[in-house]
């Protein structure tokens, strides 16, 4: 434990990019490590010196010790923090770090072996005096000893593998009848996972809640407890919506749970930040299931509420110095969430996605939000690429209110103001979660995500104003693009004195489908009868039987007002390619849009865009938009697939305007071109 005026962060992401923050403030030089996959990555931008340790693969850089070692060498860091995951649990990191004489912000080797096995662990806090879960965690392995203990703790119990970690191993017991072969299962699991077979047995609660404890403990013999985080809300074991402090603690149960977790800590001689997760039963009872010797993905709910920095108390008591705080200091203001925003697909079971954020950023100040409760840690930029190899986790967006209602309400918001594009993500799951009834009723266990399956998934139906307000935003993007204020002054002899018509189909899609087209499921609107007053436009929109009068006002960036028959709703909305999307924070509307209006008018048998076969890069425009072309004549080319690919006209006429230029990328189905054939 001494003074260091370098840091070293062994991760990459949004804690690399976060821990940093604090050290900066704290005045420290930030080392940043990186991987092949991310020698551009935000972490590395940001840090004071960076150093490259191998191949992407986390194997071979994030989690390869030596190259870790040798990169502090190289810069002189007097610390290392190793964020979460990666080497944050590695007792061998740890005792090379000792050997090498640099500092490990974290525990001790030991403090990380003795909560490494479950059995262990278990018999330390049994030891410690905190609450476990009803159960039988001995040596003794015999088949029939086990079961006897089975019946004796009640069906149904959770057999666990001692070495586990990540929900392997793991199974859930109904009866006595079905005990021997969830056994045998579960003894295969973990020998193959983690070459060990020990099971333990625990009584398998059917409603609890996951509240962990977050604790601080130096190397004075000083242990605090910050309170409690709430993180109920998981799919497949993985928390998605963190809250602090928990809903529906006493005074009483938060201190209870308070002092047992700084005894767990002190039993195996802890010393940093740590969590304790509990299982928290409907009758208030609570249970230890294990201690994660690290800081968590979701420590700001914690700093949110109780005003510290957490890694800048991680880093003091890595100096050597006394916890910032006595327990008696340590005070709850208001309430906070977290929502993880993850590059993946709800819709297909979560499946990480991959891609280019063509966009990443939030318009605090176009939302309302104030920047003292709104908090956005990410590890991306516009332009990053989202690659394979790592986590998924893009970014936690953190809010804060003076209470949970309030909180809730801002997350709602917050969420709906991020604009992520390019790459599919959670944002629209995580709006659902916020303005779930049942989560803003609290109604909390780790189930919530399978029990209200139903609503959270269910294919959103679209009301007749978001149908017009989507036909609206889709030709305005239209008009802007072909740098006129109108497109009925330019599009097929729509023109101001001429009153025309206009048809859109517009059909729900997911983030996926960017493309598809189900015409069942279609809704058309016309738009007719243009009109100003002023600076102000409005149409007739007829849809499904119902005539409404329309007007959009353009806003800040992808801001828009759309007003209808009187009814004005500011929402943040764009057309990308054929893709509608428009957000607010009761949350997205995302519409397959298309102009049939050229193909109706039966005159010509046109084509009015003109559309990327594949995804690829456009080459050249060869000719002038409003210059006469005849058919068969080449207007664009693109490359594909290492081949090139010309765009002909499709008629006698001309280009009305082009969507891009030479060199931009474009995906499989965007519209590459207005075209206006001849009459
Ligand atoms: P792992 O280390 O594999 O993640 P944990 O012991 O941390 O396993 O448990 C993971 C999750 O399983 C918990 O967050 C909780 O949702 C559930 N769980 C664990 N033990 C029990 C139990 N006894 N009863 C009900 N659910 C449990």
């Amino acid at each position: 434990m001494t003074k260091f005026d370098t840091l070293l962060v062994a991760n990459r992401g949004e804690i690399a990019c976060r821990v940093m923050r604090t050290a900066r403030a704290m005045g420290l030089r930030t080392v940043a490590v990186y991987s092949d996959a991310d020698a551009n990555a935000r972490h590395v931008r940001e840090a004071d010196e960076a150093v490259h340790l191998g191949p992407a693969a986390a194997r071979e850089s994030y989690l390869n010790v030596e190259a870790v070692v040798e990169a502090a060498r190289r810069t002189g860091a007097g610390a290392i923090h190793p964020g979460y995951g990666f080497l944050s649990e590695n007792g061998a990191f740890v005792e090379a770090l000792d050997a090498a004489g640099i500092t490990f912000v974290g525990p001790p080797a030991s403090a990380i072996a003795a909560m490494g096995d479950k059995s262990a662990a278990k018999a330390r806090m049994h030891h410690a005096g905190v609450p476990l879960v009803p159960g039988y965690h001995g040596d003794d392995q015999d088949d029939a000893l086990l079961r006897a203990e089975a019946d004796k703790i009640g069906y149904p119990v959770l057999l666990k593998a001692s070495a586990g970690g990540g929900g392997k191993g793991m199974r859930v017991v109904e009866s006595g009848d079905g005990f021997q072969a969830a056994l045998d299962g579960c003894r295969r699991e973990s020998q193959a996972a983690f070459g060990d077979a020990r099971m333990l047995i625990e009584k398998y609660l059917t409603q609890p809640r996951h509240v962990e404890v977050q604790v601080f403990c130096d190397s004075h013999g000083n242990g605090v407890y910050l309170f409690e985080r709430d993180c109920s809300v998981q799919r497949r074991h993985q928390k998605v919506l963190e809250e602090a402090p928990a809903p529906g603690m006493t005074a009483e149960l938060r201190r209870e749970m308070g002092e047992a977790a700084v005894r767990a800590a002190q039993e195996i001689g802890y010393v940093g930040a740590g969590t304790v997760e509990f299982l928290l039963d409907a009758d208030g009872s609570f249970y230890f299931m294990e201690m994660n010797t690290r800081l968590q993905v979701e420590h700001p709910v914690t700093e949110m509420i109780t005003g510290q920095d957490l890694v800048e108390w991680q880093l003091r008591v890595a100096m050597g110095e006394a916890l910032p705080s006595s327990q008696d200091e340590l005070t709850i203001t208001g309430h906070s969430f977290e929502a993880r925003l993850y590059a993946e697909d709800p819709e297909q079971d979560f499946l990480p996605a991959t891609g280019t954020l063509t966009r990443f950023a939030m318009d605090l100040e176009g939302a309302g939000l104030d920047p003292e409760r709104v908090r956005l840690d990410s590890g991306v930029a516009t332009g990053d690429a989202v690659s394979m190899h790592y986590d998924p986790m893009l970014a936690k967006l953190i809010v804060f209110g003076d209470d949970r209602d309030q909180a809730l309400a801002t997350l709602a918001r917050a969420l709906a103001a991020l604009d992520v594009q390019g790459v599919v993500t959670n944002r629209t799951f995580l709006q659902r979660l916020a303005t779930h009834p049942g989560f803003k009723n609290a109604e909390l266990d780790t189930r919530f995500i399978e029990r209200n399956e139903a609503t959270l998934f269910a294919p959103r139906q679209y009301s007749i104003e978001e149908y017009a307000g989507a036909a609206l935003v889709g030709l305005n993007q239209l008009a802007r693009e072909c740098e006129s204020d109108s497109p009925w002054d330019r599009h097929d002899g729509f023109r101001l004195n001429a009153p025309h018509t206009i048809r859109i189909a517009l059909c729900p899609t997911t983030q996926n489908q960017a493309h598809a087209q189900s015409p069942d499921a279609e809704g058309v609107v016309v738009v007719e009868g243009r009109r100003e007053h002023g600076t102000e436009t409005t149409w007739q929109l007829t849809i499904g039987g119902e005539t409404l009068t329309a007007s959009l006002e353009p806003l800040a960036g992808d801001a828009v007002a759309v007003t209808l028959d009187g009814h004005r709703r500011r929402l943040q909305a764009r057309r990308d390619g054929h893709v509608v999307v428009m957000v607010d924070p009761r949350g997205e509307t995302r519409l397959f849009w298309r102009r049939i209006d050229a193909i109706d008018h039966g005159h010509h048998e046109v084509e009015s865009t003109l559309t990327a076969p594949m995804h690829g890069t456009v080459v050249a425009l060869l000719v002038e938009p409003g210059a006469s072309v005849e058919k068969g004549m080449p207007l664009m080319v693109m490359e594909a697939m290492k081949m090139e690919h010309t765009m002909a006209a499709p008629a006698n006429g001309h280009v009305a305007s082009f969507h891009f230029q030479a060199g931009d990328t474009v995906g499989q189905g965007d519209v590459l071109l207005e075209f206006a054939a001849d009459e």
